[in-house]
Order: structure tokens, then C-alpha cells, then sequence
């Protein structure tokens, strides 16, 4: 019998897994994906992390594993296709060195499987296919397939990190408030002829969000919201289409767009569940709130929900209702801000009308030159929202 299963060995179920190490508990984890291909989730995106999310995964000695370490986000620039004003935000006028970094989810996800190899009291189950979810108060329990045998798990607190359609959240009869935000986010590497100085940039219009993150020599990742009955359309273009497409959408304040690589695209959804912990089990990540990429706040989310029930398992025992209740009001102000953020960012800037382009273009203006308005939003991108986990502030 394990103390803890993790479902799911995505990005957070593995930072859960790395944070539980010096918890003395015995844990397991089950991924359904095979090692050498790795989770789906581990592929060439390029996510950007926040500064407290790069300090916890220092502390949990899985940023040092990363292949190619960080780029730097020092500055953040947002505008708004046909708004006036815009905002440029520099880390070193809050003092600080960087805002956040970006690495590439594959080199993130191979960092924490690394880490997770090292641990001592963690049994992995991989591939593994959970089948079945059995809820308990005391002794939840799963039925898995592993290497074509079936066999059931049982442990003290099951955790739902098994992403968006969720099988622990569906056993626990957890409804989800759902939207489709009718877009497809098309993801690549680019390259342009300006060097980009750690800058990261979020232009905004009716037709959706283009965003580049820094990456080194002059690279950025690249990210464009596409509405879905033009995603064909876009995905027929060859490189250079794409790359005059982008330019077009995104206009020049990094260059001229020189380059571009293989293109991947992702229909973009919200699903967020209206309770994160049933009888026996809790939810995290994507299996608990999958929001809109915008504010690039999914996995930061997600690695905060790890670090804050680690927290909670210091104060409650496991088998308490205390765990539950602890847990659910540790994430509630972090994850109603960071869901309504990104949510309101994602429709915010892309409604029509002159009213609103008025508005907004005053809401830049202020927001550009207001320190107390950049505040609470360079807080919440960098990760410092609601109750704040130990890790992320820098405490071991
Ligand atoms: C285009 C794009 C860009 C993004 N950019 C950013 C960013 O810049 N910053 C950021 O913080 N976030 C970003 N995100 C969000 C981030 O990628 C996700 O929030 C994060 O990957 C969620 O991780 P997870 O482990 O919760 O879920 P998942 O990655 O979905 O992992 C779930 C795991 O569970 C396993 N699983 C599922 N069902 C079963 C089963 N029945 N049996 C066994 N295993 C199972 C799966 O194989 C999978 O490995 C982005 C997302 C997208 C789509």
C-alpha cells in the first residue's frame, strides 16, 4: 500500500513526485506514456516560467538538469493591434534580475524525469494505463495495466495529475465549467535579424494573441492564436507564408523574421473543475484547471498546487479531512486569480468596438506608466499570488 499515488507523470505530476522527496512517505506514480518517447506533454513547446517557479525547481535540483538551461526574461512588452499606448515593463526597475525564463517543455520534462530516477521512495509504474478510480475517504484505490497484466493499487490519498480529461476527476463526479475559446494557438521556433535581449513580447488584436519569448542568438518562441475555421488555412502555408503571416500579425518590433521552424498547433479550451478534492483524493494541474496559454501561467499554476499540498501535508495527516479543506483553501485565491487573469487577458484584448478600444487603450496608457497598477500583475506573472508555498519564496 503506497502513502501517496500520483496519477498522471506529466509536468506536474513529476514536481509533485520531486517534492515529496524528503517527506519519508512512499509514493507512486503511474504514466501511461513509454520512457524513451516520453509524456505527451514533453515535446518542443517553449514554456515560460515564472522567477518563483524557477526558485522551486532549484530548491527541488531539477533546473540544474535542464540540457539547455534558461533564457532570461528581463523585459515584457504588450501591445495591442489598432490601441494607443502599450506597456514595457523592465525587471531591473522592481529590482530584479529577471521576470522569469523560458526553457523548452521537453528539456523541463526530461529534467524531472531525470530528478524523478534519483528518488529513493518512489515506485514507478510506467507504461502504465490507469483503467479504474475508487474513491475512498481511508483507502482509495486504482485498477492499472501494466505490461499487459492488470493490477490494482491501493494507497492512503490518491492525486489526480492526469491532465485535462482526467479519469480521477470523472471517478469523483467533479463537474467542470468548460469554454472553447474557438482558436488554435500554432507554436514555433523563429528567428529574426534583431538579437532579443531578453525580451519577451505579447501583441494582442480581434484575430487573437502573438507572442515571442526570448530564446538564445536572436530566436524566440512563437506563438499565434489562430481562429479555428482558419486553422486550415494557416496550417497549408509553407515557412516562408508563415513567417510573412506572422510578421504581418505581429508587425516589427523584433525584426524581420528571417527564419522559421516546424510548426505544431493546439486548440485551446478552458476546463476548470468546481472542486479539487472528493472522498480519498485531490486534483492538480491540468486535471484541476486548464486555462487559456495566454498568460503563461498553466504549469506555474500547476507546480504551485504540488508545492502548497506538500505544505499541507506538514500540518494535517494524511488521512484527514483537515488535508482536504487545508489543500482546497491553500489554492483558492491563486487559482481563482490566475484562472480569471488569464481568462480575462484572453477576452479582454480581443473584443471589437471603439468603446473598447478606447477603454483598453487608456487601461495600456495607465498600466505603462502606474507602478501600482504593474504591481499586482508583475506579482502574479512572476508566481507571488494568494498563499504563497514555501519553496517559491525561497524557504526550504
Ligand atoms: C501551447 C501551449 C503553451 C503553453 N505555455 C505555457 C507556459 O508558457 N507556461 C506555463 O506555465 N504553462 C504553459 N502551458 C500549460 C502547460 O503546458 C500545462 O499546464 C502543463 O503541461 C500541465 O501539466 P499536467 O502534468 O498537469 O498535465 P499533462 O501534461 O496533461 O500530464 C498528464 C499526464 O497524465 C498521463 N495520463 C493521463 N491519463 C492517464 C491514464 N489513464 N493512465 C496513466 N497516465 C495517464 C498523461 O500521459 C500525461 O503524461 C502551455 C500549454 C499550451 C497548450
Amino acid at each position: 500500500m503506497h502513502d501517496i499515488l500520483i496519477l498522471g507523470g506529466g509536468l506536474v505530476g513529476n514536481s509533485l513526485a520531486c517534492a515529496l522527496d524528503n517527506s519519508g512517505l512512499k509514493v507512486g506514480l503511474v504514466e501511461a506514456s513509454m520512457p524513451a518517447i516520453g509524456a505527451p506533454g514533453f515535446n518542443e513547446r517553449k514554456l515560460a516560467l515564472s522567477a518563483a517557479s524557477l526558485m522551486a525547481l532549484q530548491h527541488l535540483s531539477v533546473a540544474q538538469k535542464f540540457a539547455n538551461g534558461f533564457s532570461a526574461i528581463r523585459r515584457i512588452h504588450i501591445s495591442r493591434v489598432g490601441d494607443f499606448g502599450c506597456v514595457d515593463i523592465l525587471a531591473k526597475d522592481y529590482d530584479r534580475e529577471y521576470f522569469g525564463g523560458v526553457v523548452l517543455a521537453r528539456d523541463l520534462g526530461v529534467a524531472l524525469e531525470t530528478r524523478v530516477a534519483e528518488l529513493k521512495n518512489l515506485t514507478l509504474y510506467r507504461p502504465a494505463k490507469v483503467l479504474q478510480v475508487e474513491p475512498h475517504p481511508a483507502s482509495p484505490s486504482v485498477l492499472i495495466e501494466c505490461e499487459g497484466k492488470q493490477q490494482r493499487l491501493s494507497a492512503k490519498m490518491i492525486v489526480g495529475a492526469d491532465g485535462t480529461r482526467s479519469m480521477v476527476r470523472a471517478a469523483l463526479n467533479i463537474e467542470t465549467l468548460d469554454f472553447d475559446y474557438r482558436q488554435h494557438l500554432f507554436v514555433c521556433t523563429l528567428q529574426t535579424d534583431q538579437v532579443s535581449e531578453g525580451t519577451a513580447f505579447e501583441r494582442f488584436s480581434s484575430q487573437g494573441p502573438v507572442a515571442l519569448l526570448p530564446m538564445p542568438g536572436g530566436q524566440y518562441g512563437a506563438i499565434c492564436g489562430v481562429a479555428s475555421d482558419e486553422v486550415s488555412q494557416v496550417e497549408a502555408m509553407n515557412d516562408v507564408q508563415y513567417g510573412d503571416y506572422f510578421q504581418q500579425r505581429f508587425g516589427w518590433r523584433a525584426g524581420r523574421i528571417k527564419k522559421v521552424g516546424a510548426r505544431t498547433h493546439y486548440p485551446l479550451n478552458k476546463v476548470v473543475a468546481k472542486e479539487i478534492v472528493g472522498p480519498g483524493c485531490i486534483l492538480m494541474g491540468n486535471a484541476a484547471q486548464t486555462i487559456h496559454p495566454i498568460g503563461a501561467q498553466g504549469f506555474n499554476l500547476g507546480l504551485r498546487d504540488a508545492l502548497s499540498f506538500v505544505e499541507c501535508l506538514q500540518e494535517h495527516d494524511l488521512q484527514s479531512t483537515g488535508l482536504l479543506s487545508g489543500y482546497k483553501e491553500s489554492r483558492r485565491e491563486d487559482r481563482e486569480q490566475t484562472i480569471a487573469m488569464s481568462d480575462g487577458l484572453a477576452r479582454f484584448t480581443s473584443q471589437q468596438g471603439t468603446l473598447a478600444s478606447a477603454m483598453r487603450s487608456l487601461g495600456f496608457m495607465g498600466l505603462g506608466i502606474n507602478r501600482d497598477l504593474q504591481m499586482p500583475i508583475i506579482n502574479g506573472a512572476m508566481g507571488f499570488r494568494g498563499k504563497i508555498p514555501m519553496l517559491v519564496r525561497g524557504y526550504q
